[in-house]
């Protein structure tokens, strides 16, 4: 993947916005009595020494932490975005949701020391069908994880696009991931990241019929309490060219 322009970039975001409130409208979603809070949804991939798109430097996740802490950011917890959202609790400071998709074991290794010494929290969306897999998180890493306020959300049981499954394939890879990391975790878990950010209405739908109150996109932008609770933007932090001061700014 190269690098984007910075107009390429603006296009993007616009577009996937456009997209995401059209979904939104389709599916009759009440927006929140919380008037328009936003949140910035951070989603990493991995953190290490790859030079992939979707692989960030530890140097450079260490430097957006950095700018978050010199910045007033808080990191929310997915409970505590998600009462941001709905317009429940009160935050102090400028609210930010890190996460990062696929459960990859650098995200123990590298990501979760220095999400610590910072004193922040991030969201891990897991594959349960890869736990315990080569180059991947282990069960007792999440449960340390958990232990240390770390969240974690399903990011189905084997990584299909959701949107291309049928009814019964796709209920059943967002049933049987909720049920895997409840059973680890001892926590209900309510949060769906949506594979290659694959998802239809019907995917929203149900979604919402077996228990879930919150379903992270990859269509970028901040999170907004108008737009369904289900189908939520974020910005993907890739190995591009702006910094994530920018990436916030422009998105
Ligand atoms: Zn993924």
């Amino acid at each position: 993947m190269t690098s984007l322009t910075r107009r390429q970039f603006l296009q993007k975001c616009m577009l996937s916005l456009a997209a995401a409130a059209s979904i939104s409208y389709a599916f009759n979603f009440q927006p929140s009595q919380a008037a328009n809070d936003t949140l910035p949804i951070l989603l990493y991939h991995r953190i290490g020494p790859e030079t992939d798109a979707l692989t960030i430097s530890p140097s450079r996740f260490k430097s957006d932490l950095q700018y978050l802490h010199e910045n007033g950011y808080n990191t929310l917890t997915l409970a505590a975005a998600k009462d941001h959202l709905s317009g429940v609790g009160s935050i102090t400071g400028k609210p930010v949701l890190i996460t990062f998709d696929d459960g990859y074991l650098d995200n123990y290794a590298n990501a979760f020391p220095l999400l610590q010494s910072f004193s922040m929290t991030a969201s891990f969306f897991i594959i349960t069908g890869m736990l315990d897999q080569p180059n991947r998180m282990t069960m007792s890493q999440l449960l340390e994880m958990s232990a240390a306020g770390m969240s974690f959300g399903s990011h189905t049981v084997s990584h299909r696009p959701l949107g291309n499954l049928s009814p019964a394939e796709m209920s059943q890879e967002l049933e049987n991931s909720k049920a895997a990391l409840e059973d680890l975790l001892g926590k209900a878990v309510d949060s769906v990241a949506y594979p290659r950010g694959s998802y239809n209405l019907s995917t929203l739908y149900s979604s919402h019929e077996l228990g879930y109150r919150f379903g992270l996109t990859t269509n970028t932008g901040y999170a907004n309490s108008r737009a369904s609770q289900l189908a939520l933007n974020r910005i993907p932090v890739f190995r591009y060219d702006q910094p994530l001061a920018e990436l916030l700014r422009y998105c």
